[in-house]
């Protein structure tokens, strides 16, 4: 098959578009044809490599999986979990020892591929009326953004606070967060991605260039937010924690500006704060987002297709910041 691996790892010059041995099915696995694979952050991430964690090298990236399997067009929930430990078995899988994530940083091949082996039990079937194109943005963004959501009561009335109305995580908040009630503002840094950020109608845009985000926050909302939708990390903690309201709520799950973040600690324990860390969701999440995405007709926004054979200029448009939306590779 033809596929995007990278034998090293390194700068995006390190994907290589070749021929690839074909997947073989292990016990309870399933090869699903890839049709589309998502971009993602965490691709970049794994391929560049994080210190102190190894993995199985040759490596194929892409966790956002769409296809078909068995003659049924499927989507993949990119979690791997033992299926054993009392995480599993309560359907917390994501909370499960050896939680892994397909075509992440671990053992698993991924969709930047022709073909991929996947477990059987992380195969959904598509609703007919979800095109593929939207199915391929909701198995890493949308889910994480699904389960802080749900984690920290975003409904009716509340308000969120996200950073980067451009970006999945940015972008799937501000789609889920409407769609539940809420109402969500958002950070943009030009005027070309508030432009983009208009089209999805948040409460309120922020430039973070030119504007302070939490004194504007208070400027729309006084007492301050709800919630935080964090991905960003290190540069905007103690922006969160000032932009919260009295026992708000800090969500985080990424560090895409670093990892070590300073962290007013007298303002975190005097506001009552409440921090909750999310890594995915769970499968049963996915399909509950899933017939979500469907009831309510949310339609991400997908920046632009690639071929399998340009990810790097794929993964490149996503590491310059310069996508609006979601990236897909198109697999055959
Ligand atoms: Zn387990």
């Amino acid at each position: 098959m033809k596929a995007v691996p990278f034998f090293e790892h390194g700068p995006v010059d390190v994907l290589q578009y070749c021929e690839f041995p074909d997947p073989v099915a292990g016990k309870g696995q399933v090869i699903v044809d890839v049709e589309y694979c998502g971009v993602n952050h965490l691709d970049i991430w794994t391929r560049i490599g994080i210190s102190g964690k190894k993995i199985k090298l040759p490596h194929i990236c892409g966790c956002d999986i769409v296809g078909t399997a068995k003659g049924q067009r499927v989507m993949v929930y990119p979690g791997f979990s033992c299926g054993k430990c009392k995480y599993c078995q309560s359907g917390h899988e994501n909370l499960c020892s050896e939680f892994a994530i397909i075509g992440g940083m671990s053992d698993w091949n991924g969709g930047y591929a022709e073909k991929v082996a996947v477990p059987v039990r992380n195969v959904i079937t598509i609703p007919k009326t979800l095109k593929s194109e939207t199915a391929v943005t909701l198995a890493v963004s949308y889910l994480v953004a699904w389960n802080m959501l749900k984690a920290n009561g975003a409904d009716k009335g509340k308000t969120i606070l996200v950073y980067g109305a451009t970006s999945g995580v940015g972008m799937a908040t501000i789609q889920l967060g409407k769609a539940l009630g809420a109402r969500v503002i958002t950070t943009v840094s030009n005027g070309k991605k508030r432009e983009f950020a208009e089209k999805l109608c948040p409460h309120h845009i922020i430039d973070r260039t030119s504007q302070n985000i939490a004194d504007e926050v208070k400027k729309v909302i006084p007492a301050g937010v709800d919630i935080v939708i964090d991905h960003v990390g290190a540069a905007t903690w103690p922006t969160s924690i000032a932009a919260l309201r009295q026992g708000g709520r800090l969500a985080v799950c990424g560090m895409t500006s670093g990892n070590d973040a300073m962290v007013p600690v007298r303002m975190f324990y005097t506001k009552q704060i409440v921090m909750t860390g999310a890594q995915l969701g769970t499968n049963a999440q996915l399909q509950e987002l899933i017939r979500f995405i469907v009831r309510k007709k949310i339609k991400p926004v997908i920046d632009s297709i690639y071929s399998l054979k340009d990810a790097k200029q794929a993964q490149s448009k996503m590491e310059a910041n310069l996508h609006l939306g979601k990236i897909l590779l198109k697999c055959k």
